[in-house]
């Protein structure tokens, strides 16, 4: 973490704030890759469409689209001819109606990730059933059960997955960006339920240390404050963990931040999750710091 100081001017009182910032915060390596890799086919000329958003951030999409980028929420979308598939990847389905369509496919489906849909892939082909942990509207989730088989299911809660009936083989997968304290409740119930169950932690590592990082800083501050859009799911997640410690708040920019945050504080704590861009966090710190 990197200790900061600043001046926060509330309507009462002049407070001498402590900013930690979290080492860890902000874009992880697999969206730092696509950003870099979209922005280099965009400086070939042609347009370049992206399933989705390629990172859940606006300023980040807004910054994209001046750079030739553009975000479609399918692939007849696309009017060619670049489709880029985000970190999150997507289901084989998909990859074959890009491909059939002549559209050239830019895979930036995280390694992370393509390991998660491989297991799930592996598991299908040998019978197994496959149970992914994590929210089934994500898109990293959907693209995951692509892989999975006809059989697969996905559970977002502990109670789902007691009503589930289960046999073996069965493969518990988890979602990259689930919390490490969710998956561990998750992982018990299945082995009660399965005792001879397959279970692959598929956490990604960057989240946990994420995660990691912010209850240490959040154990030692008196607020925190999040900052990413309030579409990112993993800066959901990380609001949800520091909110357990400590008097959380989301922002997705400077412009959110408010006096009343900083109220009887002394020491505030900052973190982002991995899609928040650099920039925005710094600006953040810098607000918080010139307390204006
Ligand atoms: Fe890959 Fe982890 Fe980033 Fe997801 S959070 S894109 S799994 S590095």
């Amino acid at each position: 973490m990197i200790k900061l100081s600043g001046i926060a001017v509330l309507p009462e009182v002049l407070l001498k704030l402590e900013v930690v910032l979290a080492r860890h915060a902000g874009f992880c390596s697999g969206v730092r890759k696509a950003v870099v890799t979209v922005l280099a086919a965009s400086k070939e000329g042609t347009e370049v469409y992206t399933l989705g958003p390629l990172v859940h951030n606006e300023m980040v999409g807004q910054y994209l689209a001046e750079h030739g980028v553009y975000s479609v929420s399918s692939v007849e979308e696309a009017t060619g001819p670049v489709l880029v598939i985000r970190t999150h990847g997507v289901a084989p389905a998909v990859l074959e109606k890009a491909r059939s369509r002549g559209l050239k496919v830019i895979d930036c489906t995280c390694p992370r990730v393509r390991r998660v849909q491989e297991l799930a892939a592996e598991a299908a082909a040998t019978g197994a059933r496959v149970v992914i942990f994590g929210d089934p509207s994500h898109p990293e989730v959907a693209g995951i059960a692509g892989w999975a088989g006809d059989g697969a299911a996905v559970v977002s809660s502990a109670g789902e997955l007691d009503k589930l009936e289960l046999q073996e083989p069965t493969v518990l997968l988890v979602q990259t960006t689930a919390s490490k304290e969710d998956f561990a409740a998750i992982k018990a119930l299945f082995l009660e339920k399965v005792p001879g169950g397959k279970v692959f932690d598929t956490l990604c590592p960057e989240t946990g240390l994420k995660q990691d990082e912010a209850i240490a800083i959040a154990e030692s501050v008196d607020t925190m404050v999040v900052v990413g859009s309030a579409t990112s799911a993993n800066t959901g997640t990380m609001v949800e963990i520091c909110r357990r410690l400590k008097p959380t708040y989301r922002v997705a920019g400077a412009g959110d931040l408010k006096p009343h945050f900083f109220t009887g504080c002394r020491r505030v704590g900052v973190t982002a999750g991995a899609s928040t861009p650099d920039w925005t966090i710094k600006e953040v710190v810098e607000r918080m710091e010139k307390g204006d």
